[in-house]
């Protein structure tokens, strides 16, 4: 059963290259390699500043904590200066002025006796605020009686002052005694206007370096952190407080600095992704190249190896590689006694059909049988094509010649399935020759010429066929050596020898043409028939050499007739495929023939269906030299092959032989009758000659005459003759064939 061919081609790609995964594994790594480095660097470099700008802080909060204590206590001086004069501070103005001047970052201190503010130095710009009822001002009463129920100082504001600005009052209630009883006096108070008090901070001057601060506390009526002062530009993160003590209260400074710390982490994320990019490339180029050639080398070493081992067009193993492995599986038959087959396999006809529909269709043809015969055969075997149409296979592991056959038989059926090739549909033949090892022989040149022997008795035997080698087959070798060698000696002792056939008109009885036919008269086994001897002259090429000494006998034997009887009439050459292969093939038979003086005329030339067909353009070639010599072209055993008779329109022939097998059976078989007859009525149209050859009796005769075809040849006429007897062979015939037989 034939079976069809199926191959599935797999087109699963990997989802990413591997060049690209490792490119991108590196540039994961490198990227946080590096992003890790310039991130730690950059945040040491952060603590450092954050732990200066702590220190900062502390130094400025440590600063206005001083300058409030050192203003502050000048209300504790004032405080002193009421109880030493038990109240009655006359100098007033005179010791504030130096308190002021001593001390510093005092706007003006104030007596307020009963909470009564009543004297100020420096007055000048403060007037508005004398008379100021401390204890029944709402802003400001709380810290009062806070100062009066502590006994000690407070701290209001900061807050809007009644004659203006921002300042901060220190109060200190100043307790006397009187009657062994101790009394409220008043306050004594220093107000500190806010303002200069950061001016006499280093603060201003940070803010200009790009610090930015601020100052807060929780407001003591509403709890709310209350920011009374700060600068211009607002706290950016990263901030640091501090708490500066404060009488009554607790203040907080804020600072914080333009820190270039989120830029530099972005820029630092850039740079390191710009970094890790730019090496990741480069690593893959320099780690990944290497291994890049080698895939590289590989590769092409891999393709160097398929043209070397691989067959180009079928994609099956070659000659060589075939030879190679045969000579390990040689070793392994040896060590593990195992046996092998070899198959040699030779499709039938190939030329034929590849010059009929030209070389591309003969490719896809040898493609097919190349698929189809691996298909025969295990993973494990070998399958080569060895070079034209031949294939091979090895057989490895054969369980027996059984085996063998059942693969050869299964190859014959499936490679004999029809093909399509374009519109065609062919069937193509195969003929195996088998050969066993180590049954056969051991020796890999011995076991390939045992396989091409049985693969040439396959053929002898009919084609489309397997034969097993047998020492048989080295018995027709030898044969054949020893036929060769006589076929030499022949030729130089001239053991050969023409005989001529007749060649009858069916329609006049006369003598029209005549076959020369070689024989060979050997010294040893007596007379030998062209049967005999002319497949092995075509084998060995001596054929060659035997056509022109044949050709050369036919121009003497014109000469030596027409000298006798001037009207001959032309004589029939049989012409091998071997000897229309000689390139000298043309040139030779004009030297011949202008050196007898012979007209080219008189001589014609036989060429079998067959070899007109093996190669089409070089038989169509030499046909036109010939015929331009002026001979005359015969196509001998019509029929037995496998050309059409449109194809026979291609070349310019003058006499066509149907084969003597029709002719055999025309008799018994209708087909054959009916063959022979088309054959003569469509060869007659293209103005051709037909001849029937291996005519033997008259009701073949009265056939042959009656669908019209032209000549014959056949024992029934006359057997071949000797040059001698041509000359007694009298012609014309008489018009009745039995009174010609009869005087034969
Ligand atoms: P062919 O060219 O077809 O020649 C006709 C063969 O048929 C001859 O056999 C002839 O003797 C035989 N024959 C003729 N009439 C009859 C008949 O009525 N009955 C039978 N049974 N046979 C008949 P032959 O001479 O043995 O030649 C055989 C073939 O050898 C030829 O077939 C031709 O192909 C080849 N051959 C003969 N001489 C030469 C030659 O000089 N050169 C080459 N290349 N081939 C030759
Ligand atoms: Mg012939
Ligand atoms: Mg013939």
């Amino acid at each position: 059963m034939c079976r069809g061919t199926l191959t599935i081609v797999s087109n699963k790609k990997p989802l990413i290259k591997p060049s690209t995964a490792y490119t991108c594994l590196i540039f994961v790594v490198l990227f946080g390699l590096s992003y890790l480095g310039i991130y730690s660097r950059l945040a040491e470099v952060h603590n450092e500043q954050h732990w200066l700008l702590d220190e900062l802080v502390h130094a400025q909060a440590s600063a206005l904590e001083r300058l409030l204590s050192r203003s502050l206590s000048s209300t504790y001086i004032l405080a002193q200066e009421v109880r030493r004069s038990n109240g009655n501070f006359r100098d007033f103005d005179k010791f504030a002025a130096e308190v002021i001047k001593s001390l510093g970052g005092i706007s003006n201190l104030q007596l307020a006796p009963n909470g009564i503010v009543e004297r100020i130095y420096p007055l000048a710009g403060n007037e508005k605020a004398i008379g100021h009822k401390i204890l029944i001002d709402d802003a400001r009463s709380k810290e009062a009686y806070q100062a009066i129920k502590k006994r000690g100082l407070t701290l209001a504001g900061p807050f809007e002052l009644i004659q203006g600005g921002i300042a901060l009052i220190g109060r200190n209630p100043v307790f006397l005694e009187k009657d062994g009883e101790e009394y409220f006096w008043g306050f004594t108070s220093a107000l500190i206007y806010l303002d200069e008090l950061i001016a006499a901070t280093d603060l201003d001057k940070l803010s200009a370096k790009g610090y930015q601060f601020q100052l807060s506390r929780i407001h003591p009526d509403s709890g709310d952190l209350e920011i009374f002062f700060g600068s211009e530009v607002n706290l950016l993160p990263h901030s640091i407080i501090k708490s500066i003590n404060v009488p009554n209260n607790s203040w907080n400074i804020t600072i914080s600095r333009n820190s270039e710390y989120e830029f530099h982490v972005n820029l630092a994320i850039a740079i390191s992704f710009v970094l890790a990019v730019i090496l990741a490339l480069l690593l893959n180029r320099v780690f990944l190249e290497p291994e890049r050639l080698r895939k590289k080398v590989n590769q092409q070493t891999r393709a160097l190896e398929q043209l070397a081992f691989h067959d180009e067009l079928t994609g099956l193993a070659n000659r060589r590689f075939l030879t190679e492995k045969l000579e390990q599986e040689i070793l392994n038959l040896k060590r593990h006694g195992r046996h092998l087959a070899i198959l040699y396999i030779d499709l039938d006809d190939f030329k034929r059909i590849n010059d009929a529909l030209g070389h591309d269709m003969g490719d896809v043809l040898l493609k097919t049988v190349a698929d189809r015969i691996r298909d025969m055969v295990r993973k494990s075997d070998i399958v080569a094509r060895m070079g034209g149409d031949e294939f091979a296979v090895i057989l490895l592991d054969l369980k027996g010649a059984d085996h063998a056959r059942l693969v050869a038989e299964k190859i014959i059926e499936n490679v004999g399935c029809p093909i399509t090739l374009g519109k065609h549909e062919v069937v193509i033949g195969s003929t195996i020759g088998i050969t066993l090892a180590p049954d056969d022989s051991y020796e890999i040149g011995e076991l390939f010429r045992n396989a091409d022997l049985a693969m040439y008795a396959s053929k002898r035997a009919g084609k489309n066929h397997y034969s097993f080698f047998n020492t048989e087959m080295q018995q027709i070798v030898t044969e054949h050596l020893l036929m060769e060698e006589s076929l030499r000696q022949a030729i130089a002792n001239n053991e050969f020898y023409l005989v001529y056939q007749p060649i009858i008109s069916l329609d006049t009885y006369q003598l029209q043409k005549f076959e020369a036919l070689i024989r060979w008269r050997h010294p040893l086994n007596g007379e030998q028939s062209p049967g005999d001897f002319i497949g092995v002259a075509e084998e060995t090429g001596l054929i060659i050499p035997i056509g022109y000494w044949v050709l050369s006998e036919v121009c003497q034997f014109i000469n030596d007739r027409q000298q006798k009887w001037p009207e001959v009439v032309p004589i029939m050459i049989n012409i091998s495929s071997a000897q229309l292969k000689d390139v000298n093939f043309g040139h030779r038979v004009e030297e011949i023939i202008n050196a007898s003086g012979v007209d080219p005329k008189l001589i014609e030339l036989e060429i079998t269906e067959s070899v007109l067909m093996e190669d089409i353009d070089l038989a169509l070639q030499l046909i036109n030299q010939v015929k331009q010599l002026g001979m005359k072209i015969c196509i001998d055993d019509f029929g037995a092959g496998y050309s059409s008779l449109t194809q026979l329109k291609k070349f310019p022939v003058d006499t066509l032989k149907i084969d003597r097998d029709f002719v055999r059976d025309l008799d018994d078989d209708p087909i054959d009758r009916q063959i022979v007859e088309a054959i003569t009525a469509m060869v007659h149209k293209l103005g051709i000659i037909v001849v029937a050859e291996g005519i033997e009796t008259e009701s073949q005769l009265r056939f042959l005459r009656q669908i019209g075809c032209d000549s014959g040849q056949g024992f029934l006429f006359s057997k071949p003759l000797s040059a001698d007897d041509v000359g007694r062979f009298d012609y014309p015939v008489s018009i009745s064939h039995t009174d010609r037989k009869q005087s034969l």
